[in-house]
């Protein structure tokens, strides 16, 4: 099995390589997939992110105001979260990564519904692999996250049957990819679609 590093790097380089007119689409049809799903429609705060080197676009999405969407700035190894809606100033974070302002009203996780976590690649049985900070890792281990559900949003080259895996890596519930959203393999169904 190829190690992380290699496949974080060959993965990011097919992302990069796919045409914008392909990334659109491909965006879109997992915003309807999102649009579509229960998790989604049952929710009221929704933590998402902001697409970062050819992530997945979610961005359509955020003008729901039906929902309130919460977004990271990474404060040293942890990420805090913050109320963001279209019109509200952002700035640029660690990493160069698209931040909400700091003085937006902070999000607790006692509020939060879902979590929508961008990855460069997701295995059948939730494994993410992410760009090697352990940013959603450490936050995953904490009790008061731990049973928040969490869609891992990657396009379908990168939903992988295994992924190498360390022992601090945390499994995520479901899956999105522009064909489809799945539960993790060994998880009861949450995927009710309306
Ligand atoms: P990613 O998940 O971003 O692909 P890795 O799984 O390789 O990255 O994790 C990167 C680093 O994060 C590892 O060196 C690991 O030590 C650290 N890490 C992950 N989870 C925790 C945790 N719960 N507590 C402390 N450090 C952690
Ligand atoms: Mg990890």
């Amino acid at each position: 099995m190829p190690d992380k590093v290699q496949l974080r790097s060959s993965l990011l380089q097919a992302r990069t390589a796919l045409p914008v007119i392909e990334w659109r689409q491909k965006s879109d049809d997992i915003c309807s997939h999102l649009t579509n799903s229960q998790l989604l429609t049952n929710a009221k705060t929704i933590l998402a992110y902001f697409s970062f080197r050819t992530e997945p676009d979610l961005s359509s999405l955020f003008y729901d105001s039906n929902y309130r969407w919460g977004f990271p700035s990474c404060v040293g190894k942890t990420m805090s979260w913050h109320v963001w809606k279209p019109g509200d100033s952002t700035n640029t974070g660690a990493y160069g990564i698209t931040e909400p302002n700091s003085d937006a009203p902070i999000i607790e996780p006692n509020e939060v519904d879902l979590i929508l976590v961008p990855c460069v690649a997701c295995d059948q049985l939730g494994y993410r692999l992410g760009y090697g900070g352990g940013y959603y890792d450490r936050m995953l281990s904490q009790p008061k996250w731990q049973s928040i559900p969490t869609i891992g949003i990657v396009f379908e080259f990168a939903y992988l049957p295994q992924l190498p895996i360390e022992t601090w890596d945390k499994p995520l519930q479901n899956i999105c990819t522009e064909n489809k959203c799945r539960d993790a393999i060994n998880r009861v169904s949450t995927l009710n679609y309306v």
